[in-house]
């Protein structure tokens, strides 16, 4: 797994081309960024759910909080409910939902995981085929501690690649941005 943290900049790339692109209102601030952001992380809570409630062999890691069908279904409910509440009136918040907790076990395909532990069941309730990638572009904590590294280390390391990736991602993003402002002129009225 990524930590965190890492899941939390992936909903946060979601957020910032969401309002680049005006898919959400331009005056979405901080709580939305948070909602992108949570939701990017939360399938995780099934690691929490296995400590309190003793159900690794039930509920095992990457499972059903990582599967599609999860993504899809909680951020329907989450906007749906965001809409009924009148919080957001913008409709484009029930495929930007969807979108941003499948960047979790997205991310999470593409970490290299201890042997046997590798995967996502991403196509659960319908199959529980552990789907790869073979983009491994980072190690996860677990295969640092599987190989012996303290865990305070491996969560360090992890987090230092993550800052440092999505990093360079938004300085590319914004860059990007700029150079479409600068070259893309803007629509003006002939008179
Ligand atoms: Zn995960």
């Amino acid at each position: 797994m990524s930590s965190p943290l890492g899941h939390g900049l992936a909903g946060l790339v979601v957020y910032t081309l969401a309002k680049r692109f005006r898919w959400i209102d331009e005056t979405s601030g901080p709580a939305t960024m948070l909602l992108f952001s949570g939701l990017a992380a939360l399938p995780d809570l099934d690691i929490v759910f296995n400590e309190l409630l003793h159900a690794q062999q039930w509920f095992p890691h990457r499972t059903y909080t990582h599967s599609l069908f999860f993504a899809l279904l909680l951020g329907l409910i989450v906007a749906w409910w965001l809409c009924r509440a009148g919080r957001v009136r913008n409709k484009n918040f029930y495929w930007l939902l969807p979108l941003t907790i499948a960047t979790h076990p997205l991310m999470d395909m593409c970490c290299v995981e201890p042997p046997g532990k590798g995967g996502v069941e991403l196509f659960l309730p319908f199959s529980h085929a552990a789907v790869y990638t073979p983009l491994f572009f980072m190690r996860s904590i677990g295969s640092y501690v599987g190989w012996g590294e303290p865990e305070w280390l491996a969560v360090l390391k992890v987090v230092t690649i993550e800052l440092i990736g999505f990093g360079v991602l938004f300085l590319g993003l914004y860059g990007l941005f700029y150079l479409w402002d600068r070259i893309v002129p803007s629509r003006r009225t002939l008179t």
